[in-house]
């Protein structure tokens, strides 16, 4: 695990990549957040986010994620970024603040039933699979329109926007046709429903700047922040 000088270092850096997207690509840099992928790295890496002032980390496994949560002291927000089960959605509703990776009908109305039983309304985003990459969770466009109302009408979910993961590629131009896309629906969607889906949660480490050129609110960052998973 690197250090907290480390981290800082780091961070640092990637703020300023951020800056630098956003001023290329003519945004206010206040309209793009950071959140960090603290996933297969140590209980510090939360305490060294809150250390710093950011206030949510993504986790993608909810066991992980439990474990980590019993180790801070430090109060955060969490938000599951990777599939989920929905076996695992009443323990998925108890633990996050939102979940950004729904990917099918059934986890949906299981995420409503759940949160319904706890009387919460859970934040969700629906995961879409724009890069059509047959190995990614998601949602393909074709179905958005049907997926999209089933939520809206999930009286205990509140559907603030879109999320995916680029194909693991080199080429950007990928990553390009992947965040374009995702931009497109929401746009065409949030006028059709009248809903304003205003988050669009995509660009990672390799592809945050593409990202942030393509209208991304949230870049999801782990290794650019705490190194390699080493796996
Ligand atoms: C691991 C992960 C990230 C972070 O990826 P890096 O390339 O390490 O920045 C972002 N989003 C999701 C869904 C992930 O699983």
């Amino acid at each position: 695990m690197i250090s907290l000088d480390e981290f800082k270092q780091n961070l640092a850096s990637v703020c300023a990549r951020m800056d630098a997207a956003c001023l290329a690509a003519g945004r206010d840099p206040a309209s793009v957040q950071l959140l960090p992928v603290t996933k297969n790295h140590p209980e510090a890496a939360p305490e060294y986010v809150a250390a710093c002032g950011l206030g949510a980390v993504g986790e993608n496994r909810v066991q992980e994620a439990v474990a980590k949560q019993a180790a801070c002291t430090a109060s955060l927000r969490w938000e599951l970024i990777g599939h989920l089960q929905s076996n695992k959605a009443k323990e998925a509703v108890a633990h996050f603040d939102r979940v950004q990776s729904v990917d099918s009908l059934k986890l949906i109305q299981r995420l409503n039933r759940m949160a319904a039983d706890s009387g919460k309304c859970l934040p969700i985003l629906l995961q879409f699979n724009t890069g059509e990459d047959p190995n990614k969770y998601g949602f393909s466009c074709n179905e958005a329109d049907a997926v999209l109302e089933a939520a809206l009408a999930c009286p205990h979910l509140q559907v603030e926007g879109f999320m995916t993961i680029a194909p693991l590629d080199d080429d950007l131009e990928v990553a390009k046709v992947a965040f374009d896309g995702l931009r497109a629906l929401r746009d065409r969607l949030a006028d059709s429903f009248q809903v304003p889906l205003s988050e669009l949660s995509m660009g990672m480490t390799g592809d945050l700047e593409v990202a942030i050129t393509a209208g991304s609110t949230q870049i999801r960052v782990g290794t650019a922040l705490f190194g390699s998973r080493g796996y």
